[in-house]
Protein backbone atom coordinates (compact mmCIF):
# COMPACT_ATOMS: atom_id res chain seq x y z
CA UNK A 1 0.00 0.00 0.00
CA UNK A 2 1.52 2.76 -1.09
CA UNK A 3 2.25 6.07 1.48
CA UNK A 4 0.26 9.09 1.17
CA UNK A 5 2.84 10.73 3.57
CA UNK A 6 2.58 15.07 2.92
CA UNK A 7 5.72 16.55 2.46
CA UNK A 8 5.24 20.55 3.37
CA UNK A 9 8.06 23.03 2.85
CA UNK A 10 11.18 23.14 4.53
CA UNK A 11 11.79 19.21 4.03
CA UNK A 12 14.10 17.95 1.53
CA UNK A 13 13.46 16.35 -1.69
CA UNK A 14 16.53 14.41 -3.12
CA UNK A 15 16.77 14.24 -7.13
CA UNK A 16 18.44 11.54 -8.94
CA UNK A 17 20.11 12.69 -11.53
CA UNK A 18 21.47 16.28 -12.97
CA UNK A 19 20.63 17.52 -15.87
CA UNK A 20 18.20 20.42 -17.23
CA UNK A 21 15.09 18.99 -15.73
CA UNK A 22 16.66 18.30 -12.44
CA UNK A 23 17.65 22.05 -12.45
CA UNK A 24 14.12 23.70 -13.71
CA UNK A 25 12.91 21.23 -10.59
CA UNK A 26 15.17 23.01 -8.29
CA UNK A 27 13.92 26.24 -9.27
CA UNK A 28 10.90 25.54 -8.72
CA UNK A 29 11.17 23.80 -5.63
CA UNK A 30 13.51 26.10 -3.92
CA UNK A 31 10.66 29.04 -5.02
CA UNK A 32 8.35 27.15 -2.51
CA UNK A 33 10.86 26.70 0.48
CA UNK A 34 12.04 23.46 -0.11
CA UNK A 35 15.16 21.94 -0.39
CA UNK A 36 17.13 20.00 -2.43
CA UNK A 37 19.69 17.62 -2.97
CA UNK A 38 20.92 15.96 -6.24
CA UNK A 39 22.91 13.12 -7.02
CA UNK A 40 24.35 11.91 -9.76
CA UNK A 41 27.45 10.77 -11.09
CA UNK A 42 29.03 14.38 -12.31
CA UNK A 43 30.16 17.24 -10.78
CA UNK A 44 28.71 21.02 -11.23
CA UNK A 45 25.93 19.56 -12.91
CA UNK A 46 22.74 21.80 -14.49
CA UNK A 47 20.95 20.22 -11.46
CA UNK A 48 24.03 20.61 -8.70
CA UNK A 49 24.43 23.99 -9.62
CA UNK A 50 20.78 25.25 -8.00
CA UNK A 51 21.09 22.54 -5.22
CA UNK A 52 21.10 22.95 -1.78
CA UNK A 53 23.86 19.93 -1.78
CA UNK A 54 25.28 18.22 -4.90
CA UNK A 55 26.42 14.94 -4.39
CA UNK A 56 28.96 13.53 -7.16
CA UNK A 57 28.93 9.09 -6.84
CA UNK A 58 28.51 6.44 -9.14
CA UNK A 59 24.35 4.65 -9.06
CA UNK A 60 25.95 1.48 -7.98
CA UNK A 61 27.77 2.85 -4.75
CA UNK A 62 25.49 1.70 -2.03
CA UNK A 63 27.08 3.46 0.76
CA UNK A 64 26.37 6.74 -0.73
CA UNK A 65 22.83 6.38 -2.14
CA UNK A 66 21.77 4.91 1.17
CA UNK A 67 23.61 8.12 2.43
CA UNK A 68 22.13 10.41 0.46
CA UNK A 69 18.73 9.16 1.37
CA UNK A 70 19.36 9.17 5.09
CA UNK A 71 19.36 13.10 4.39
CA UNK A 72 16.16 13.79 2.09
CA UNK A 73 12.53 13.08 2.64
CA UNK A 74 11.49 11.81 -0.43
CA UNK A 75 13.33 10.92 -3.18
CA UNK A 76 12.07 11.99 -6.83
CA UNK A 77 14.12 11.91 -10.49
CA UNK A 78 14.83 13.97 -13.15
CA UNK A 79 16.46 10.83 -15.01
CA UNK A 80 14.55 7.46 -15.36
CA UNK A 81 17.45 5.22 -16.24
CA UNK A 82 18.86 4.59 -12.68
CA UNK A 83 19.26 0.93 -11.52
CA UNK A 84 16.02 -0.52 -9.44
CA UNK A 85 19.03 -1.33 -7.23
CA UNK A 86 19.64 1.97 -6.63
CA UNK A 87 15.96 3.17 -5.93
CA UNK A 88 15.69 0.19 -3.80
CA UNK A 89 18.38 1.05 -1.09
CA UNK A 90 17.37 4.87 -1.03
CA UNK A 91 13.92 3.40 -0.18
CA UNK A 92 15.50 1.87 3.05
CA UNK A 93 15.49 5.31 3.92
CA UNK A 94 12.92 7.76 2.23
CA UNK A 95 10.11 8.06 0.49
CA UNK A 96 10.40 7.22 -3.17
CA UNK A 97 7.74 8.72 -6.11
CA UNK A 98 7.82 7.77 -8.82
CA UNK A 99 8.40 3.96 -7.23
CA UNK A 100 11.07 1.47 -8.47
CA UNK A 101 8.45 -0.06 -10.20
CA UNK A 102 7.05 2.92 -12.60
CA UNK A 103 11.19 3.11 -13.20
CA UNK A 104 11.17 -0.53 -14.12
CA UNK A 105 8.79 -0.68 -16.60
CA UNK A 106 9.70 3.39 -18.61
CA UNK A 107 13.35 2.29 -18.01
CA UNK A 108 13.13 -0.81 -20.73
CA UNK A 109 11.37 -0.07 -24.21
CA UNK A 110 10.85 -3.77 -24.44
CA UNK A 111 8.67 -3.80 -20.90
CA UNK A 112 7.33 -0.61 -21.66
CA UNK A 113 5.64 -1.85 -24.89
CA UNK A 114 4.82 -4.96 -22.81
CA UNK A 115 2.78 -3.18 -19.88
CA UNK A 116 0.99 -0.87 -22.53
CA UNK A 117 -0.13 -3.76 -24.60
CA UNK A 118 -1.34 -5.78 -21.31
CA UNK A 119 -3.18 -2.67 -20.42
CA UNK A 120 -4.94 -2.60 -23.37
CA UNK A 121 -3.22 0.47 -24.93
CA UNK A 122 -3.03 1.57 -28.02
CA UNK A 123 0.37 1.22 -29.34
CA UNK A 124 2.45 1.10 -32.85
CA UNK A 125 2.57 -2.99 -33.06
CA UNK A 126 5.84 -4.39 -32.37
CA UNK A 127 7.84 -7.68 -31.75
CA UNK A 128 10.75 -8.75 -29.33
CA UNK A 129 13.90 -9.31 -31.30
CA UNK A 130 16.74 -11.10 -30.10
CA UNK A 131 18.95 -11.94 -32.76
CA UNK A 132 19.21 -12.19 -36.91
CA UNK A 133 16.78 -14.92 -37.08
CA UNK A 134 14.04 -13.41 -34.97
CA UNK A 135 14.21 -10.36 -36.87
CA UNK A 136 13.76 -11.94 -40.13
CA UNK A 137 10.41 -13.06 -38.69
CA UNK A 138 9.50 -10.05 -37.02
CA UNK A 139 10.36 -8.44 -40.12
CA UNK A 140 8.05 -10.78 -42.13
CA UNK A 141 5.14 -10.54 -39.59
CA UNK A 142 5.50 -6.60 -39.52
CA UNK A 143 6.47 -5.33 -43.19
CA UNK A 144 8.50 -2.87 -43.87
CA UNK A 145 9.02 -0.18 -43.44
CA UNK A 146 9.85 -0.43 -40.04
CA UNK A 147 11.61 0.76 -37.50
CA UNK A 148 14.36 -1.10 -35.00
CA UNK A 149 14.89 -0.43 -31.26
CA UNK A 150 17.24 -1.47 -28.78
CA UNK A 151 14.96 -2.13 -25.79
CA UNK A 152 16.91 -0.79 -23.57
CA UNK A 153 16.30 3.29 -23.47
CA UNK A 154 18.40 5.35 -26.59
CA UNK A 155 17.15 8.42 -25.97
CA UNK A 156 16.84 11.07 -28.58
CA UNK A 157 16.39 8.41 -31.72
CA UNK A 158 19.88 7.08 -30.30
CA UNK A 159 19.63 2.94 -30.53
CA UNK A 160 17.14 3.62 -34.00
CA UNK A 161 16.94 2.34 -37.55
CA UNK A 162 14.82 2.48 -39.53
CA UNK A 163 15.11 -0.65 -42.08
CA UNK A 164 13.26 -0.47 -45.85
CA UNK A 165 12.53 -3.28 -48.22
CA UNK A 166 14.77 -5.74 -49.67
CA UNK A 167 17.39 -4.95 -46.90
CA UNK A 168 19.07 -8.09 -45.17
CA UNK A 169 17.86 -8.86 -41.86
CA UNK A 170 21.57 -10.78 -40.95
CA UNK A 171 23.33 -7.40 -42.10
CA UNK A 172 21.45 -5.15 -40.00
CA UNK A 173 21.81 -7.13 -36.95
CA UNK A 174 25.32 -7.33 -37.64
CA UNK A 175 25.94 -3.37 -37.46
CA UNK A 176 22.70 -2.91 -35.19
CA UNK A 177 24.88 -3.93 -32.55
CA UNK A 178 22.29 -4.24 -30.06
CA UNK A 179 22.01 -7.73 -28.30
CA UNK A 180 17.96 -7.35 -27.46
CA UNK A 181 15.57 -4.71 -29.12
CA UNK A 182 12.22 -4.16 -30.46
CA UNK A 183 11.06 -4.04 -34.16
CA UNK A 184 7.89 -1.39 -34.81
CA UNK A 185 6.00 -0.98 -37.38
CA UNK A 186 6.83 2.33 -39.42
CA UNK A 187 4.06 4.85 -38.47
CA UNK A 188 2.75 7.31 -40.90
CA UNK A 189 2.04 9.64 -38.76
CA UNK A 190 0.13 13.04 -39.09
CA UNK A 191 1.63 14.59 -36.16
CA UNK A 192 3.38 13.95 -32.89
CA UNK A 193 2.06 15.10 -29.80
CA UNK A 194 2.58 14.85 -26.10
CA UNK A 195 0.43 14.94 -22.83
CA UNK A 196 1.99 15.90 -19.66
CA UNK A 197 -0.32 14.42 -16.59
CA UNK A 198 0.72 14.80 -12.91
CA UNK A 199 -1.08 12.23 -10.57
CA UNK A 200 -0.94 12.66 -6.83
CA UNK A 201 -1.35 10.20 -3.94
CA UNK A 202 -5.07 10.63 -3.67
CA UNK A 203 -5.06 9.56 -7.33
CA UNK A 204 -6.24 12.92 -8.00
CA UNK A 205 -5.07 13.80 -11.84
CA UNK A 206 -4.24 16.91 -14.24
CA UNK A 207 -3.52 17.30 -17.54
CA UNK A 208 -1.74 19.87 -19.12
CA UNK A 209 -3.12 20.52 -22.58
CA UNK A 210 -1.63 18.42 -25.89
CA UNK A 211 1.53 19.80 -27.15
CA UNK A 212 2.65 19.10 -30.89
CA UNK A 213 5.90 18.46 -31.56
CA UNK A 214 8.66 18.65 -34.09
CA UNK A 215 11.81 16.76 -34.07
CA UNK A 216 14.81 17.36 -36.39
CA UNK A 217 17.41 14.70 -36.80
CA UNK A 218 15.21 12.43 -33.52
CA UNK A 219 15.37 15.23 -31.61
CA UNK A 220 12.83 17.35 -30.16
CA UNK A 221 13.09 20.42 -32.42
CA UNK A 222 10.13 22.97 -31.40
CA UNK A 223 6.83 22.36 -29.32
CA UNK A 224 3.88 24.46 -29.93
CA UNK A 225 1.09 24.71 -26.90
CA UNK A 226 -2.00 24.29 -27.97
CA UNK A 227 -1.20 21.49 -30.42
CA UNK A 228 -3.44 22.24 -33.84
CA UNK A 229 -5.67 19.39 -33.29
CA UNK A 230 -9.57 18.72 -33.12
CA UNK A 231 -11.08 19.07 -29.78
CA UNK A 232 -11.83 15.52 -29.33
CA UNK A 233 -8.90 14.24 -30.20
CA UNK A 234 -7.01 16.65 -27.70
CA UNK A 235 -9.33 15.38 -25.30
CA UNK A 236 -8.78 11.81 -26.08
CA UNK A 237 -5.09 12.15 -26.11
CA UNK A 238 -5.47 13.57 -22.66
CA UNK A 239 -7.79 10.83 -21.36
CA UNK A 240 -5.43 8.45 -22.81
CA UNK A 241 -2.13 9.93 -20.99
CA UNK A 242 -4.71 9.43 -17.57
CA UNK A 243 -4.97 6.01 -18.49
CA UNK A 244 -1.48 4.81 -18.61
CA UNK A 245 -0.95 7.15 -15.10
CA UNK A 246 -3.54 5.34 -13.52
CA UNK A 247 -2.55 1.68 -15.07
CA UNK A 248 0.53 2.27 -13.93
CA UNK A 249 -0.33 3.75 -10.18
CA UNK A 250 1.97 6.26 -10.72
CA UNK A 251 2.57 9.29 -7.96
CA UNK A 252 4.64 12.15 -9.71
CA UNK A 253 4.68 13.67 -13.62
CA UNK A 254 4.31 11.32 -16.69
CA UNK A 255 5.12 12.28 -20.05
CA UNK A 256 3.30 9.58 -23.15
CA UNK A 257 4.34 10.77 -26.81
CA UNK A 258 1.79 9.97 -29.13
CA UNK A 259 1.53 9.76 -33.00
CA UNK A 260 -1.62 11.18 -34.35
CA UNK A 261 -2.72 9.33 -37.47
CA UNK A 262 -4.22 10.45 -40.29
CA UNK A 263 -8.17 8.95 -39.40
CA UNK A 264 -7.53 10.90 -36.00
CA UNK A 265 -6.88 8.05 -33.74
CA UNK A 266 -3.65 8.01 -31.00
CA UNK A 267 -0.79 5.13 -30.53
CA UNK A 268 1.48 5.86 -27.95
CA UNK A 269 5.40 5.99 -28.22
CA UNK A 270 7.24 6.37 -25.38
CA UNK A 271 6.84 7.11 -21.71
CA UNK A 272 8.50 9.38 -19.14
CA UNK A 273 7.84 9.12 -15.63
CA UNK A 274 9.51 12.75 -15.11
CA UNK A 275 9.19 16.43 -16.82
CA UNK A 276 9.80 16.46 -20.09
CA UNK A 277 11.38 18.76 -22.78
CA UNK A 278 7.93 19.24 -24.49
CA UNK A 279 6.67 20.67 -21.48
CA UNK A 280 9.12 23.09 -21.14
CA UNK A 281 6.63 25.89 -22.05
CA UNK A 282 5.00 25.23 -19.16
CA UNK A 283 7.68 27.02 -16.75
CA UNK A 284 6.78 30.41 -18.54
CA UNK A 285 3.53 29.82 -20.25
CA UNK A 286 1.29 28.32 -17.28
CA UNK A 287 -0.20 28.54 -13.95
CA UNK A 288 2.04 25.84 -12.54
CA UNK A 289 5.04 24.52 -14.62
CA UNK A 290 5.68 20.82 -15.04
CA UNK A 291 8.23 21.04 -12.46
CA UNK A 292 5.99 22.89 -9.30
CA UNK A 293 3.63 20.18 -10.68
CA UNK A 294 6.08 16.89 -10.40
CA UNK A 295 7.19 18.76 -6.33
CA UNK A 296 3.70 18.91 -5.81
CA UNK A 297 2.61 15.05 -6.64
CA UNK A 298 5.38 14.00 -5.07
CA UNK A 299 5.19 16.04 -2.19
CA UNK A 300 1.53 15.07 -1.69
CA UNK A 301 0.29 18.28 -2.12
CA UNK A 302 -2.41 19.16 -4.06
CA UNK A 303 -2.22 19.60 -7.89
CA UNK A 304 -2.08 22.75 -9.35
CA UNK A 305 -3.84 24.19 -12.25
CA UNK A 306 -2.53 23.25 -15.75
CA UNK A 307 -4.46 26.18 -17.58
CA UNK A 308 -2.49 28.00 -20.71
CA UNK A 309 -1.50 31.72 -19.88
CA UNK A 310 -0.50 32.38 -23.62
CA UNK A 311 -0.37 29.89 -26.69
CA UNK A 312 3.39 29.25 -26.64
CA UNK A 313 5.99 27.77 -28.27
CA UNK A 314 9.15 26.21 -27.80
CA UNK A 315 12.52 26.28 -29.15
CA UNK A 316 15.81 24.12 -28.34
CA UNK A 317 19.39 25.34 -27.96
CA UNK A 318 21.35 22.80 -28.78
CA UNK A 319 25.54 22.81 -29.38
CA UNK A 320 25.75 23.58 -32.63
CA UNK A 321 24.59 26.80 -32.24
CA UNK A 322 27.79 27.22 -30.80
CA UNK A 323 29.86 26.52 -33.29
CA UNK A 324 30.80 30.09 -34.94
CA UNK A 325 31.04 31.26 -30.91
CA UNK A 326 29.06 32.46 -28.13
CA UNK A 327 25.26 32.90 -29.65
CA UNK A 328 24.11 36.62 -29.82
CA UNK A 329 22.26 36.42 -26.53
CA UNK A 330 21.39 40.32 -26.84
CA UNK A 331 19.68 40.02 -29.87
CA UNK A 332 17.38 37.45 -28.53
CA UNK A 333 16.82 39.47 -25.38
CA UNK A 334 15.94 42.38 -27.35
CA UNK A 335 12.80 40.58 -28.48
CA UNK A 336 10.40 40.82 -25.87
CA UNK A 337 8.08 38.03 -26.06
CA UNK A 338 11.19 35.73 -25.44
CA UNK A 339 12.49 34.12 -22.41
CA UNK A 340 16.27 32.48 -22.62
CA UNK A 341 16.85 29.46 -20.55
CA UNK A 342 20.28 28.30 -20.11
CA UNK A 343 21.25 25.01 -18.16
CA UNK A 344 24.52 26.12 -17.16
CA UNK A 345 27.03 23.47 -19.75
CA UNK A 346 30.12 24.52 -19.57
CA UNK A 347 30.79 22.44 -22.92
CA UNK A 348 28.57 22.75 -26.16
CA UNK A 349 28.90 19.44 -27.77
CA UNK A 350 26.65 19.08 -31.18
CA UNK A 351 23.45 17.81 -30.28
CA UNK A 352 24.09 18.67 -26.79
CA UNK A 353 20.65 20.47 -25.30
CA UNK A 354 22.45 23.54 -23.87
CA UNK A 355 18.48 25.92 -23.21
CA UNK A 356 15.82 26.68 -24.80
CA UNK A 357 13.64 29.15 -25.96
CA UNK A 358 10.12 30.60 -25.08
CA UNK A 359 7.93 32.79 -26.72
CA UNK A 360 4.80 33.80 -26.44
CA UNK A 361 2.21 35.34 -28.86
CA UNK A 362 -1.54 35.98 -29.63
CA UNK A 363 -1.55 32.71 -31.08
CA UNK A 364 0.70 29.41 -32.22
CA UNK A 365 1.76 30.71 -35.25
CA UNK A 366 2.72 34.16 -34.19
CA UNK A 367 4.82 32.23 -30.88
CA UNK A 368 6.31 30.18 -33.27
CA UNK A 369 7.38 32.47 -35.59
CA UNK A 370 8.85 34.41 -32.35
CA UNK A 371 10.80 31.53 -30.92
CA UNK A 372 12.90 31.05 -34.45
CA UNK A 373 12.89 34.31 -35.15
CA UNK A 374 14.50 34.67 -31.55
CA UNK A 375 16.70 31.62 -32.35
CA UNK A 376 17.98 32.74 -36.06
CA UNK A 377 18.68 36.43 -34.16
CA UNK A 378 21.37 34.22 -31.52
CA UNK A 379 23.49 33.32 -34.49
CA UNK A 380 23.68 37.02 -35.89
CA UNK A 381 27.26 38.22 -35.14
CA UNK A 382 27.33 40.35 -32.03
CA UNK A 383 28.99 43.78 -31.27
CA UNK A 384 32.42 42.44 -29.92
CA UNK A 385 31.25 42.61 -26.07
CA UNK A 386 34.94 42.15 -24.57
CA UNK A 387 36.29 45.39 -26.89
CA UNK A 388 33.42 47.39 -25.68
CA UNK A 389 34.32 46.73 -21.94
CA UNK A 390 37.85 47.63 -22.73
CA UNK A 391 36.51 50.38 -24.53
CA UNK A 392 34.41 51.93 -21.38
CA UNK A 393 37.84 51.19 -19.18
CA UNK A 394 40.02 53.30 -21.26
CA UNK A 395 37.21 56.51 -21.49
CA UNK A 396 37.08 55.82 -17.68
P1 LIG B 1 11.80 7.58 -29.90
O1 LIG B 1 13.20 7.64 -29.36
O2 LIG B 1 11.22 6.22 -29.91
O3 LIG B 1 10.89 8.59 -29.27
O4 LIG B 1 11.90 8.04 -31.43
C1 LIG B 1 12.41 9.28 -31.82
C2 LIG B 1 11.67 9.78 -33.03
O5 LIG B 1 11.81 8.86 -34.13
C3 LIG B 1 10.18 9.92 -32.81
O6 LIG B 1 9.87 11.12 -32.16
C4 LIG B 1 9.67 9.85 -34.24
O7 LIG B 1 9.86 11.08 -34.91
C5 LIG B 1 10.58 8.82 -34.87
N1 LIG B 1 9.98 7.47 -34.74
C6 LIG B 1 10.16 6.60 -33.72
N2 LIG B 1 9.45 5.48 -33.88
C7 LIG B 1 8.77 5.61 -35.04
C8 LIG B 1 7.85 4.78 -35.76
N3 LIG B 1 7.50 3.57 -35.33
N4 LIG B 1 7.35 5.26 -36.91
C9 LIG B 1 7.70 6.49 -37.38
N5 LIG B 1 8.56 7.30 -36.76
C10 LIG B 1 9.11 6.89 -35.60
Amino acid sequence: MPSHRIYLPGSTIGVMGGGQLGRMFAIAARRMGYRVHTFSPQEDTPTGQLADLEVAARYDDAEKVREFARGIDVLTFEFENVPTQTVEWAAEFCEVRPSANVLHICQHRLREKQFLAGAGLPLPRFMPVANADELGEALQHLGTPAVLKTAAFGYDGKGQRKIERREDPAKVWESFGGSHAVLEQFVDFEKEVSVIVARGVDGRMAAYPVCENLHRNHILDVTVVPAGIPAEVDMQARVLAGEVAEKLDLVGLLAVEMFLLKDGALLINELAPRPHNSGHFSFDASVTSQFEQQLRAVCGLPLGSTESLRPAAMANLLGDLWAKGEPNWAAAAAMPHVKIHLYGKAEPRSGRKMGHLVAFGNSTEEAMHRALEARAALLKTAAPAAKRRATAKSTR
